[in-house]
């Protein structure tokens, strides 16, 4: 952690439908949040930078490691993009495994945990 609070790289951080993928044509249309990543996505930018956008909306779709529904609002989302995604990025390690890290955070918190998903975007 010392490390990520030391990093000169920036972590953006907006509330939008659709995520814009530096590099893919605009005609192409831009990705929706929700449909293709759950209502959150963390896309690496120019400079070891990253973005991450939120919809705002919960994932009704994710389940904890009993395979019960997992309530999950854009608050627990933005959380799972920053222990999963941007805290590995700024300092330069890429992406580890996203849910692994969350669920570190969730322990400390006291939450339930949240299941491992076998298909993209979090395959082991
Ligand atoms: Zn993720």
């Amino acid at each position: 952690m010392d490390k990520t609070i030391a990093s000169k790289r920036v972590a953006e951080v907006e509330l939008s439908k659709t995520v814009r993928v530096p590099g893919v044509p605009e005609n192409y249309g831009d990705p929706d949040v929700d449909q293709n990543f759950g209502g959150g996505a963390t896309v690496p930018q120019p400079g070891g930078n990253t973005k991450t956008t939120i919809s705002g909306n919960s994932n009704t779709k994710v389940k904890d490691v009993d395979g019960r529904p997992l309530p999950y609002g854009p608050e627990d989302i933005l959380m799972h993009e920053f222990t999963g995604h941007v805290f590995r990025r700024i300092i330069g390690e890429g992406n580890g495994d996203a849910i692994d890290e969350e669920n570190e955070a969730r322990e400390e918190m006291n939450l339930p945990l949240r299941e491992f998903e076998s298909n993209p975007p979090h395959p082991r």
